[in-house]
Parts: C-alpha cells; structure tokens; sequence
C-alpha cells in the first residue's frame, strides 16, 4: 500500500513536470498559449544576437549564445515568453571575415518591425529587448524611439544591464588583462562563453590572432563607419587567453540577476502602455 503511495507521488511529479509551461514560443503548445500570456503578464523578451567572427576562438553565434542563455536562465526565476534565435542585426564591419551574416540594411529594419508587430499581434503588450552585440544599440535604441511614429497598443524595453560597484570589485579581482582594450571576444567575452558553452570555444588558438588595437586612423571628435575595421580589422579586441570560468560565472550571475529584476520591473509597469496611450491620444 505504502510502496502504491510513493509511486503515485513519483507519477503526479512526472506528470506535473511534462506539463511545465514552457519559456521559449517555439516550444509552447497552442493550447498553452492564454496561460503563457498570463503567467508572463503579456511579456516577451526578444533576445537580439549576430552572426559574426568571435577572434579566433569563440564561436561565430557568440552574442546570440549569450543573450539566449540568459533568457532561458532568467525565465526559470520570473516567467516570460522568449522569442526564438534572431540574429538579425546590423554587421556590415565583419563582411570580410568568415561567417558574417549582413543583411541589407533595410532587411533588418523591416525583420525587427514586423517582428515586434507579430509579437504584439500575438497578444503580447510588453516587449524586452535584450541585446548581446555591440554594432546594435544604436540601431535598438533609434528602433524604440521610432515607435512614437504610429500608434501601437505594445510597448518596447531595452535592457541595458549595469555594474554596482560590488560586482566591478569582484570583476577587477578576477581579470588579468587591461580593461580599457577589452571588448570583442576578449578576456570578458571568452569567459562568458567558457561559462555557458565551454564545448564549444577553443583556448588553444585565443592567441593566434592579434586582438590588439592597431590605431589605423585617428582623427578627432569625428565619428566614421571604418572606424572599428581600422582598429580591429581580425574582427578581435582585447585578450582572450587570459579567459577563466569563474569570471564568466560573475559576469552572467551578475547580468542574469539584473535581467530577472528588470522582468519584474517591466511585469509590474503600468505607467509606460498608459503613458503611450495618453502621448498618442494627444497626437493630432
Ligand atoms: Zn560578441
């Protein structure tokens, strides 16, 4: 009787497990679809990577390793819809390495509209933008500003995670390189990879590239599109083979956290759809 009892329990848990409500779009049923609506409070994360030369060492999917991870590690703590893997971003400065996918500019214009549009046409009112590459914010934010155009019945957040000053102490106990040149597929980066996907970056070859800033073109206050292929032309900035886990580790902790809080933030939002509403309802 006892021994029918456990394995009753055993067999609810297994059940309850096959019925977790899923995170991510592409694995949710459509039967499950009103209640990820409401456990999310209509909320949906669209995870931004790229496709892009990562140095010599770290995978070409880089960004879009990342930002996925931290979705899927995030929505365990505070529900959210995540949309699947979307590199669509603007890459034209790494055309001359291998792996590159650059789309024509205003292919990735009308791909991020439409797609936030099929997202709010989907019920969702709240959509987090979170970026792992660094040629995108510009394009993010100038996105975002542009919904004040036309009127939409969603609103769209940019999480921009941020360095308290505990999390930098730590950080500068555990990083070796110079802090200032570390950037693309460095020691930060390499790290955070050898957190997430230590299978897939290659530490022995992290130092057969230069990752060094080679300062081809300088030209005060000026701003130029060759600027990054002048001083990085390996697609690589900063030192890689100083890359440990445990740095990974306090980088994405640290980010993950800050994701979980900012969902919270935005799950509980009232004020951004009322305010867009009173901003468009006074729009002549
Ligand atoms: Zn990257």
């Amino acid at each position: 009787m006892r021994k029918l009892f456990v394995f009753g329990l055993l067999f609810l848990a297994g059940a309850a497990r096959a019925q977790e409500l899923h995170a991510r779009w592409d694995e949710l049923t459509a039967s499950d679809w009103p209640k990820a609506l409401a456990r999310s409070g209509q909320t949906c994360i669209l995870p931004i990577g790229i496709l892009e030369k990562h140095g010599p060492h770290v995978p070409i999917g880089s960004d879009l390793i990342q930002v996925r991870e931290w979705a899927a590690r995030a929505t365990k703590k505070e529900y959210a819809v995540v949309f699947p893997d979307y590199f669509y971003g603007q890459i034209n400065e790494a055309k001359h390495q291998p792996g590159a996918f650059a789309l024509p500019e205003r292919v990735v214009w009308d791909m991020l509209e439409a797609t936030c549009d099929e997202i709010g046409r989907n019920g969702f009112k709240k959509i987090v933008i979170i970026n792992g590459h660094g040629g995108n914010p510009q394009l993010i934010r100038y996105f975002i500003q542009t919904r004040l155009e036309k009127r939409r019945d969603y609103a769209v957040y940019f999480f921009e995670p941020s360095g308290d000053s505990a999390y930098v102490r730590q950080l500068n106990v555990l990083h070796k390189s110079d802090a200032s040149t570390d950037a693309h597929a460095g020691e930060r980066e390499t790290s955070s990879l050898l957190y997430l996907r230590p299978d897939l970056v290659q530490m022995d070859s992290a130092s057969n590239e230069s990752g060094a800033n080679q300062r081809r073109l300088d030209i005060p206050n000026i701003y130029t599109a060759i600027w990054w292929y002048a001083d990085y032309p390996n697609h690589y900035a900063g030192d890689g083979a100083k890359a440990t886990k445990a740095e990974g580790q306090l980088i994405n902790e640290h980010t993950i956290g800050q994701l979980v809080d900012a969902l919270k933030a935005v799950k509980a939002d009232t004020k951004t759809l009322q305010l867009q509403k009173e901003y468009f309802d006074r729009v002549k």
